[in-house]
């Protein structure tokens, strides 16, 4: 980020403007919507920009811009159209203090203006850094018809009632209650009834919170995918945005824990800072602790929960604590992985059974049905198989395997960096070494990427760029 968004205090401060024509006039818009007193030096004004100043609404120095002009202002706006006029006035806005913005000119300018969605007081401002107006654009036209044209006027009403909220706990409780008020009753109140209606329809929503029973925490156990936060579902998006606690691990990547609600406690038990992920029991407890206290838990899981990730031992200790749960699936790595490949997990005449393996167990190296998969066509995806290929190539080989049977390995599935590795079963535990994996990867027995397959298997080894 090279440009830090902030909102400045600007009520009954001074905003000066240098310029008097169409690039001046297109700020001022944008500043009068603000509580600044607005200033504005230069000679020839356009009929717009007079009015203003005949309504009162700037004060109009019909002048060039001098020395002292900019003295005490807060913001200051070179919008003269003029590459030469806006250094002059710049240079002068600098050595008086003032932050400057040249319009049009990103890179001479200390702050720059975003687009700007209004429902004062709630403003949402939109920057690209300039590198990418349209986007911004039409993230505000997005917005813009998203967010009610009565929002400002609730939040406005909401502010003077803050105090008396403080009835409820803090917490769940009381966003519950505005959430309620801001997406329900506040809106039904004014379509109904107008503005008025407001407050009173506040205070009878108040009362009912104040009465209602004690709700119960619960906790979702949600699988985040394989990385890419728009292979979340909308599910464990919603979830993750009502969170109270978000309990992940060290698989879920920081793009997906960002959808989590701002206020929630964020509790990482996969951190590896002591050499060891948390125990199973301790985030168990964790879990049915704050379950407990009502707060609603979300344990947020790599890939799919189902899938090698402890589900039913968490769910063995809510039911034990007597907590409200529910599963929430997701993509599990697996099937990021083959869509990665372009292929299929089954297909009809090559395998009719797909078998999902993990490199190892408690007890150390897994063993499976290796006869079964050492079979022509076979498929299978294997995780957590890093540590553990030349096992799984041994005892393949070992039953009987084909040696040039595909095996593709794919790295950080849907995540940018992304790698994809084709070889055979032969190659698998040399490539694997080689490769120096340092993300989560999945091995794809059977498979290989759907242009490489096409390609005749004297290519043992190859790389595809992603
Ligand atoms: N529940 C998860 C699996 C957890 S076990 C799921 O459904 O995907 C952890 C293993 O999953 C890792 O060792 C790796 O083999 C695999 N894995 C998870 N995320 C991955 C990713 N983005 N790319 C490749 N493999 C991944």
């Amino acid at each position: 980020m090279q440009h830090f968004p902030v909102f400045v205090a600007v009520a009954g401060r001074r905003i000066v403007v240098s310029g008097t024509g169409e690039c001046a006039l297109a700020k001022l818009r944008l500043l009068l919507k603000t509580e600044a007193r607005i200033t504005v030096v230069g000679t020839d004004p356009i009929d717009a920009v007079r009015k203003l100043a005949d309504d009162n609404r700037i004060t109009l120095i019909e002048r060039s811009f001098e020395p002292g002009d900019a003295l005490c202002s807060a913001l200051f706006y070179a919008a003269n159209d003029d590459e030469v006029e806006d250094t002059r006035v710049a240079t002068i806005a600098h050595r008086e203090c003032a932050m400057v913005n040249i319009v049009d000119n990103l890179a001479d300018s200390q702050f720059i203006t975003p687009a700007i969605v209004d429902r004062d007081p709630v403003t949402i401002a939109i920057g690209t850094e300039g590198a990418a107006p349209v986007l911004a654009r039409s993230i505000k036209a997005d917005l813009e018809e998203r967010l009610p044209s009565t929002l400002g006027i609730l939040a406005r009403i909401g502010k003077g009632f803050r105090k008396s909220v403080e009835v409820l706990p803090m917490g769940r409780k009381r966003r519950d209650f505005w959430s309620e008020f801001y997406f329900k009753s506040g809106p039904a109140a004014i379509e109904a009834d107008g503005e008025t209606a407001v407050a009173p329809a506040l205070q009878s929503l108040l009362d009912q919170h104040v009465n209602a029973e004690e709700k119960e925490g619960h906790v979702d156990l949600v699988g985040a995918g394989p990385g890419d936060p728009e292979l979340l579902t909308l599910k464990a998006r919603n979830a993750l945005n009502k969170a109270d606690v978000v309990i992940y691990d060290r698989l879920v990547t920081p793009e997906i824990l960002e959808l989590a609600r701002r206020e929630a406690l964020m509790i990482d038990v996969g951190k590896e800072g002591f050499g060891k992920s948390a125990k199973q029991s301790d985030i168990d407890a964790a879990i049915v602790e704050h379950a407990l206290e009502g707060h609603h838990v979300v344990r947020l899981k790599s890939g799919d929960p189902t899938v090698f990730g402890r589900l039913d031992e968490e769910i063995d200790a809510c039911e034990a604590a007597g907590v409200a749960y529910r599963v929430i699936p997701g993509i599990t790595a697996a099937s990021a992985a083959v869509a990665t490949l372009n292929q299929s997990l089954t297909k009809r005449d090559r395998n009719s059974a797909v078998r999902l393996i993990t490199g190892h167990d408690t007890r150390g190296f897994a063993e499976h049905d290796w006869r079964a998969l050492a079979r022509p066509g076979e498929v299978a995806a294997i995780y957590m198989g890093k540590k553990t290929a030349r096992f799984v190539q041994g005892r393949l080989l070992m039953h009987g395997a084909d040696p040039m049977t595909p095996v593709s390995i794919i790295e950080n599935a849907s995540r940018p960096d992304q790698r994809i590795i084709a070889t055979t079963l032969v190659e698998l535990e040399p490539t694997l070494t080689e490769a120096n994996l340092s993300g989560p990867a999945i091995t794809m027995l059977g498979l290989a990427p759907r242009a490489a397959a096409q390609i005749s298997q004297t290519l043992p080894k190859q790389e595809l760029a992603q």
